[in-house]
C-alpha cells in the first residue's frame, strides 16, 4: 500500500459526546491533512474522510480536491483502528 497514505500523525478536532460523532484531523505524507469523521456507536467506524487543501493530494499531486483518500478510506480506518489512533488523541 502507498506509504503516502501511511498517518504520521492525529489530532483531535471535534467530538459530540451525545451523538458519538468525532472529527480528527490525520496527517499523511508530503504534510498532506485530511479530516476523518468518526463515529463510536455502537463501535468505532470512519464514515467519511475529506483531504484539506493545504497541499497538494500527496497521491495525485493536484492542488484541487480529487478523491484519493475517499478511494482509499478503508486502509486509512484500519491504520486508525488497529493503531487504535483514537485512544492516543482522545482522554
Ligand atoms: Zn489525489
Amino acid at each position: 500500500m502507498n506509504s503516502k497514505l501511511q498517518i504520521r500523525g492525529i489530532a483531535a478536532s471535534d467530538k459530540n459526546l451525545k451523538t458519538g460523532l468525532y472529527q480528527f484531523i490525520i496527517t499523511l505524507g508530503e504534510g498532506a491533512k485530511g479530516r476523518a469523521f468518526f463515529t463510536n456507536k455502537p463501535e468505532w467506524k470512519m464514515t467519511a474522510v475529506t483531504r484539506l487543501l493545504n497541499v497538494p493530494c500527496p497521491i495525485c499531486h493536484k492542488d484541487y480536491y480529487c478523491n484519493c483518500l475517499e478511494k482509499n478510506a478503508e486502509y486509512i480506518e484500519r491504520q486508525i483502528i488497529d493503531g487504535d489512533l483514537i485512544s492516543s488523541v482522545l482522554d
